[in-house]
């Protein structure tokens, strides 16, 4: 958060598994043409926050599977963990916010009076969150019972029934909208309160989002029954909720659209991207340039000197390229490299995507950019 000057222009809040990422869809096109918009427009004044009832255990796993971009914020095992950065640094205050009231024994003790609830892996249990499966045709009656218990017992809880599978019990304080709720409190008394927040859900635990005040929201075209059948009785009027028609990074691509939040057309959406160029920042001339590159590589585009005359023409001839290894070539010398390799990739499922863009101007017209980028062929692995 420490690299904006100002407000974020647009925060979006989203929820992961079938929100940002489409298990469904194993080249992960939608996530990469999201990535793309986000670092050639959104990274240098926007924040990304990711919301996920994951624990940071698989959360962690997560990002090691798919590509997806590091989150400015991370709020994780269902609004129960706030964490800053790359690193990680966790938000004190909102873990001893979500003390009150709470005791985890007590909520193991009256859970097991219940044989139908199947206790989830040792990574899903924390400080603040107790995670269980549950058959969707028992959970309303189990739910009703257990609050009740557990109110007995003096605490203030809140269960939560998501994907038809899985029951947490929190403190009434946690969830995803609270989290968020607190986040933006956080955010406004820094003076860093976003102009627009849009959050983005598929299922149970994701309804909270919904409930912030002032925020826009997107329910993906697949999102799971609980979550449309709270979107029909408590939002359909409501202009700032659209349910897309589009499946997860798909769908909040369309609501970007939709409630007109900025640029909503992803690079990796423009088919001859080397002669539709506009030259708009730093960033966005990174994104460009590695998506032609993916597609020089795949043999996607012809294989003309043309291309490679427009290249070295972006390129200032005294444009230089560091590798984080201390290995520093001419931009001109990379494209001679990379001339020699048009179809190296074809037929590989090979994708290439940049990330955390950041540029500073260092002297007039002279730019300094920093980025991570990510090549996979089928596995993941860090190239830069
Ligand atoms: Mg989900």
């Amino acid at each position: 958060m420490d690299r904006l000057n100002g407000p974020a222009d647009l925060m979006i809040v989203s929820d992961l598994d079938f929100t940002m990422v489409d298990h469904d869809d194993p080249e992960s096109v939608a996530l990469l043409r999201f990535n793309a918009l986000w670092e050639a427009y959104y990274r240098h004044n926007s924040l990304l926050v990711y919301s996920t009832g994951r624990s940071p255990t698989i959360y962690r796993d997560l990002r090691k599977q798919k590509p997806l971009l590091t989150p400015d914020i991370t709020i994780m095992s269902v609004g129960t963990e706030i964490t800053y950065g790359d690193s990680m640094v966790p938000d004190e205050r909102w873990k001893q916010s979500l003390d009150h009231n709470w005791n985890r024994e007590i909520v193991m003790e009256e859970t097991a009076k219940f044989p139908d609830l199947i206790l989830q892996s040792e990574t899903e249990q924390r400080p603040h969150k107790v995670s269980f499966y549950l058959e969707k045709g028992k959970a309303s009656k189990v739910m009703q019972a257990l609050s009740k218990y557990l109110e007995t017992r003096g605490l203030d809880v809140k269960i939560i029934y998501s994907n038809g599978i899985a029951l947490d019990v929190l403190p009434k304080a946690a969830g995803k909208g609270q989290a968020l709720k607190f986040l933006l409190e956080k955010l406004k008394d820094g003076g860093l309160k976003p102009i627009h927040t849009l959050v983005c859900g598929d299922s149970g635990n994701d309804a909270e989002l919904f409930t912030v005040s002032e925020v826009y929201g997107v329910l993906v075209s697949n999102a799971q029954e609980e979550l449309v059948q709270w979107y029909s009785e408590n939002a359909r009027g409501n202009a700032q909720i659209i349910h897309a028609t589009e499946r997860c990074a798909a769908g909040i691509m369309q609501a970007i659209d939709n409630f007109s939040l900025g640029p909503n057309v992803s690079p990796r959406d423009i088919s001859d991207s080397m002669f539709k160029r506009k030259n708009l920042s730093p960033g966005h001339e990174v994104v460009m340039f590695y998506l032609f590159y993916e597609r020089w590589r795949r043999g996607e585009v012809e294989n003309s000197e043309q291309y490679i005359q427009i290249l070295r023409s972006i390129f200032h001839p005294t444009g230089n390229f560091v590798h984080p290894s201390g290995v520093d070539q001419s931009m001109h010398q990379c494209i001679d490299t990379i001339v020699n390799l048009f179809g190296d990739k074809r037929c590989i499922d090979f994708h290439v995507w940049v990330d955390c863009v950041s540029f500073a101007e260092v002297s007039f017209r002279s730019w300094l950019v920093k980025f991570d980028k990510w090549e996979s062929s089928g596995e993941i692995c860090l190239v830069i």
